[in-house]
């Protein structure tokens, strides 16, 4: 046996440039797409398949008209007939049949391509219309083709690559290019895996050896072999990835300690007493979890997940105030600068005392990247020396000029928008700092796995108790006299109101203008009796807070805005959200917005305009029509049905696919190739558990079983770690 060298694996996995069939174009197609050694081809998977698995002699197609199926034959002519409107038949004939093949494009090219005599395999849908059978641009095989008689395109289940426009012109397409380098490529180089799997597991779950998988994935011998091949390989998917998240979380526990604060705190128990509220149960419930992790010396990692207006912000303070009564700084990182600037305030008015003092001795502080430099120099200095207790700020916390006296505790909110390298780099900043993130979007339990795999969860799943669940429902222009005339109505009870207008990203400037239109008509018309303002994000700071403070403090009752206003903004006497083009909204934000509203005592409205066609369809040509419709409908009902967060969440991954779901792998989320985090759910959960007691028997992964697995995931981690150093 040779040893296993470096070269050992280079010969077995070369460099693309080195495969038989791929001349330097494809080579630089292919680096395109991230493919540059042998490997990545094996693990460039079909994206589905075509069963041409029915053979048929050609006598018998008659009783597969319409149908796709496979037929063999010889070719006994070629002929180009008709004048105006071209075409190439090439006739074949079996044992007793004739069928005919019919091409309209490319006819020179198929005139050429074949040769009377040759066998061929050909897969289409079966014409009965004429005198023989025939298929019009069918899928070819040639079988008398020396080196290599085999059916790849026919005769099977087929599979159908992911292609691009690139790889089209260098004759990669999504059928025949791809399969034929993929054939080649499996059977040169499938020496260059080695199964990874401990045994126990493969005999645990009977699956496929991973050669076999890899076979079975790109040319499956039947629908059983290739489900098992997409199990098996789905299953490594997710399991790399948790054994990933167990093996960095097992080195993050056992080579830095954490701190041990002490819980008993003065501050945190007058903090407590003196809330104009009871705190209901899961905050209790979340706030020992929180406890029992700052205690402990390992560094907590934790997400707080509630639904917006569930009451995170205060779980928060009393734990900040544990770590500030302990000697250590708060960095609290939210994602946009409004959102800051309403933490701030929430945060001041919380420990500030009816007299306006602030009697906790707590010192907080606003970082946010619009503050001149007159304002910023001393506010790092007076971080830098420890006199700042909280510093709550955006992005702008994680630049290299701010440094803390001693960052022992860490908050950040809303963390779909950071990505996990923003929360190390901030975490780098203290000493083994605890970590609490917090989330208003519910995640399905599999999806927290993934995204926070390496984060233990809590939850507060019960709404503060005189919370009323906001009255959502949908209407159309020709209701719109009605909804402002309720709107009137809220607004002489001395309540506010929400009026939002979408703003996409492409048509940015034409949309703020409907904004301020529409703004300047209600001031106008509409409401021309009322007190009303416009928010959104293009304002100069000071002016947004101006508004911000003159709509808390209810001088303003009709509050014009985009989506700035989606987090965050805490405003109890607003009681309707009206918002307009609300089929522009994902279902989200929809209910990120609704959250705005319905956060005292009274009874709440959201309330959906958008147009009767949205909803109940009218002129859809296209399918893409018909899903467009069918998704928005689903997201408007959606949001007049319920009000339960995770349900929500659920809806709109469904309706989104996981895929989609922040937009870009920047937000952490890893691409999956084959798995699905929605539908392989029982795989992930396997999978997770498999992986974490891999690393709970081996921590280090030394046993000789284990040790393929550690070749795999150290250069993973490694790589995503120098990816942090970087920011
Ligand atoms: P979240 O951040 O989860 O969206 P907040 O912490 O901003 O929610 O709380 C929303 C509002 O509810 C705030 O005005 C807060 O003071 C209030 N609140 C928090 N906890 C309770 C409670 N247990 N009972 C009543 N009101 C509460
Ligand atoms: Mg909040």
């Amino acid at each position: 046996m040779e040893p296993k060298t470096e070269s050992y694996i280079d010969d077995h996995n070369p460099e693309v440039q080195g495969i038989k069939g791929i001349g330097p174009k494809r080579v630089e197609a292919l680096h395109s797409i991230g493919i540059y050694h042998a490997r990545d081809l094996l693990y460039y998977f079909p994206r589905r398949y075509l069963d041409r698995s029915t053979i048929v002699p050609f006598q018998k197609m008659y009783d597969y008209a319409d149908q796709i199926v496979t037929g063999v034959g010889t070719i006994v002519s070629i002929v180009i007939v008709g004048k105006d409107k071209q075409r190439l038949v090439v006739t074949l004939n079996d044992v007793r049949g004739v069928m005919e093949c019919v091409f309209f494009q490319g006819i020179k090219y198929w005139k050429t391509a074949f040769d009377v005599g040759e066998v061929i395999a050909v897969s289409g849908r079966v014409q009965v219309y004429g005198r023989k059978p025939s298929m019009v641009h069918p899928d070819i095989d040639r079988l008398s083709d020396e080196d290599s008689v085999e059916f790849i395109n026919t005769g099977g289940i087929i599979p159908v690559y992911p292609s691009s426009e690139q790889l089209e012109k260098v004759g990669l397409n999504r059928h025949g290019g791809f399969r034929k380098l993929l054939r080649h490529v499996l059977q040169e180089y499938l020496t260059c895996l080695e199964e990874f799997l401990p045994r126990s597991i493969i005999a645990q779950y009977s699956f496929l050896r991973i050669e076999k998988a890899l076979h079975e994935i790109h040319f499956p011998r039947s629908h059983d072999a290739l489900g098992g091949a997409q199990q098996r390989l789905k299953f490594d998917e997710l399991f790399l990835l948790q054994l990933q998240i167990a093996y960095q979380r097992r080195t993050q526990i056992e080579e830095k300690p954490g701190i041990a604060f002490t819980i008993e705190n003065e501050r945190a128990r007058k903090l407590i007493a003196s809330l104009p509220f009871q705190l209901t149960a899961a905050q209790k419930r979340v706030m020992r979890e929180i406890a029992a992790d700052m205690h402990a010396a390992k560094p907590m990692n934790r997400l707080l997940q509630g639904d917006v207006g569930s009451g995170k912000t205060v779980v928060a303070l009393v734990a900040m105030l544990v770590a500030i009564g302990n000697g250590y700084q708060v960095a609290f990182m939210v994602p946009t600068e409004i959102l800051a600037e309403q933490h701030f305030r929430t945060l001041l008015s919380l420990i500030q005392s009816e007299a306006g003092l602030n009697d906790f001795g707590v010192r907080i502080e606003l970082l946010v990247g619009q503050q001149g430099k007159s304002r910023r120099t001393p506010l790092l200095g007076n971080i830098a020396n420890g006199s700042v207790d909280i510093v709550v700020g955006t992005h702008a916390l994680i630049q290299k000029g701010v440094q803390f006296h001693k960052l022992g505790f860490i908050v950040i909110d809303e963390q779909h928008r950071f990505g996990v390298i923003e929360r190390a780099v901030l975490r780098e900043k203290g000493l083994t700092p605890d970590v609490l993130v917090m989330t208003a979007t519910p995640i399905p339990r599999t999806f927290a796995m993934t995204l926070y795999g390496d984060l233990d969860v809590s939850t507060i799943d019960e709404m503060p108790l005189h919370r009323k669940p906001v009255k959502t429902v949908v209407r159309f222009e020709e209701n719109r006299v009605k909804v402002f005339d309720f709107l009137r109505a809220e607004i002489r009870k001395s309540h506010q109101v929400f009026v939002v207008f979408p703003l996409v990203e492409e048509s940015e400037k034409i949309d703020l203008k409907a904004a301020t239109g529409e703004y300047e008509r209600f001031r106008e018309d509409a409401f021309r009796e009322y007190r009303i303002g416009l928010l959104h994000g293009k304002m100069k700071p000071h002016d947004k807070d101006e508004i911000m403070r003159r709509f808390k403090a209810g001088e303003i009752q009709i509050l014009v805005t985009t989506t700035v206003i989606e987090v965050g903004i805490d405003v109890p006497a607003a009681t309707v959200m009206l918002i307009e083009h609300a089929e522009r909204f994902g279902l989200s934000q929809l209910h990120q917005l609704r959250g705005r509203v319905g956060r005292g005592a009274d009874q709440s409205y959201c309330i959906l305009m958008t147009d009767r066609k949205f909803f109940y369809g009218g002129g859809e040509r296209t399918q893409d029509d018909r899903t467009m419709l069918s998704s928005t409908r689903a997201r408007l009902q959606t949001m007049a049905d319920t009000t339960d967060g995770f349900k929500i969440a659920e809806v709109d991954l469904e309706l989104r696919g996981p895929g989609d779901m922040w937009g870009t792998k920047q937000h952490g989320f890893p691409e999956l190739k084959i798995a699905n985090l929605l539908t392989d759910q029982h795989i992930l959960i396997d999978a997770r558990r498999e992986a974490f007691r891999i690393v709970e028997t081996d921590p280090h992964l030394r046993t000789p079983e284990h040790e393929p697995l550690k070749k795999i995931i150290e250069p993973l981690i490694k790589n995503a770690m120098s990816f942090s150093t970087v920011a």
